[in-house]
């Protein structure tokens, strides 16, 4: 087996708990005396960094921060707000994010993420030798700069290509050999698609031996369509600007032979109920919250990414990582409804219907009549039988884990909402 960071990827799971809580405490005591923000968070609380012993201690008593919280904070005192935990002139870098955030970095910062996408990249496959095409962009945000500084630490030669421009793209693959390509699938897909039409054959023709995507939902049925058209591993990361890249493939996930996205081992990933903010019970969906032990010049505990995942899996993996494997990205948080205490995410529903070309949009509306809640799929549909109906209720039930109604209609209103809550809460 082959690791980036054997030292820590490699470790057994108890003791890359002791790795990351060494980490924790130091970064917590850190964010403490140089963060004007977490001083007042801690100081409003009472709390002090000994009383940060372990992780639990840390999920006890740590306030989460989310996007939002940031955006009001910066906006107030342009640019970092009160985040600012090293000297103005250590900053080399200033990345911004949609809101707008506002991201400093000093020069071992900067170091520490290219290295942690260094590390991913390589879990995915990418290698010395190989020739990437960075299809993210370069401009504003992490992704393309960082991408391409962690490609060539690997050792490989990158073409800066960027968004856009497919015509170029598939030009520059032929002309330059290139063997691995960095961006969202759905660009991938447009490649492909384009050079089909220019009566090139993708398999043949193109040399691509790697996809590492993100940026988008990355759906199996998609990777098995990238790997039939290009002949190349589809690999999947999942990362935000705020942490860097929380989680990556490894080619025992990309064979099917387990579940889900290793975490990186700097990280501290937790599964929230966005309602509660407590912990969901092992396996079951909730929203990502991360920490990355390694950013100090804006340090973020608990950073909710608004992400909401299908659950996290336990257990030392085939490839020999044993950090835990954060699986699919199911939504948004602010799309989803808890029905009978499960999460249900439209995009899960639209998966299914998606399957009956022949049917229209749909509308999720949730009953409480008595005291259970009832979810009824209402969409649109020529045909009216009952076999359809069975069909459907059999498929949802698999996907969202809960018993569902479908409901026929001919056409929903112009403007229907997508979600209809008839509950009353108190
Ligand atoms: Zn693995």
């Amino acid at each position: 087996m082959e690791f980036w960071r054997p030292e820590v990827e490699a470790l057994p799971p108890e003791k890359l708990r002791a790795h990351q809580e060494k980490l924790l405490l130091e970064y917590v005591k850190y964010a403490y005396e140089h963060s004007p923000y977490y001083r007042r968070q801690f100081d409003e609380r009472g709390l002090r960094p000994e009383d940060i012993k372990n992780l639990d201690d840390f999920f006890e008593k740590v306030p989460m921060i989310s996007k939002l919280e940031i955006i009001e904070n910066e906006r107030e005192k342009p640019p970092f707000g009160e985040f600012l935990a090293v000297p103005p002139d250590k900053v080399v870098r200033i990345f911004i994010s949609p809101g707008p955030i506002f991201y400093p970095l000093t020069k071992d910062e900067l170091e520490n993420a290219v290295e942690m996408c260094a590390a991913c990249f390589y879990t995915c496959g990418v290698r010395a030798g190989d020739v990437v095409d960075v299809a993210f962009a370069y401009n504003w945000v992490p992704a393309g700069t960082v991408f391409d500084d962690a490609c060539r630490r690997i050792g490989a030669a990158v073409i800066p290509a960027g968004t856009g421009f497919t015509d170029m793209h598939i030009q520059v693959m032929r002309a330059a050999s290139v063997t691995a390509f960095v961006g969202t699938p759905s660009f991938l897909m447009q490649i492909g698609k384009r050079a089909q039409e220019l009566g090139l054959k993708p398999k043949q023709d193109l040399r691509l031996r790697v996809g590492v995507f993100t940026g988008e939902a990355v759906p199996d049925s998609l990777k098995r369509e990238l790997n039939a058209l290009f002949g190349l591993a589809p690999m999947e990361i999942y990362a935000a600007a705020e942490v860097g890249i929380m989680a990556r493939e490894c080619p025992a996930a990309a064979s099917g032979k387990v579940r889900g996205l290793h975490i990186y081992e700097d990280i501290v990933l937790e599964l929230i109920d966005p309602k509660t903010g407590e912990h969901v019970p092992p396996g079951e969906p909730g929203e990502v919250v991360a920490t990355f032990l390694q950013r100090r010049s804006m340090p973020l505990l608990r950073y909710r990414t608004g992400d909401l995942a299908a659950g996290l899996e336990e257990g030392v993996c085939e490839c020999g990582r044993s950090s835990s494997r954060l699986l699919k990205i199911v939504g948004r948080v602010s799309d989803v409804v808890k029905v009978r205490g499960m999460f249900v995410v439209p995009s899960q529903v639209e998966s299914v219907l998606r399957r009956h070309p022949e049917l229209g949009r749909f509308q999720m509306v949730i009953e409480r009549p008595a005291t259970l809640d009832e979810l009824t799929i209402v969409v649109e549909s020529k045909d009216r039988s009952e076999e359809l109906r069975k069909t459907l209720e059999s498929e949802l039930k698999e996907v969202i884990k809960l018993r569902a109604s479908v409901e026929f209609v001919d056409k929903l209103y112009e403007d229907a909402k997508l979600v209809v809550d008839k509950r009353e809460f108190e």
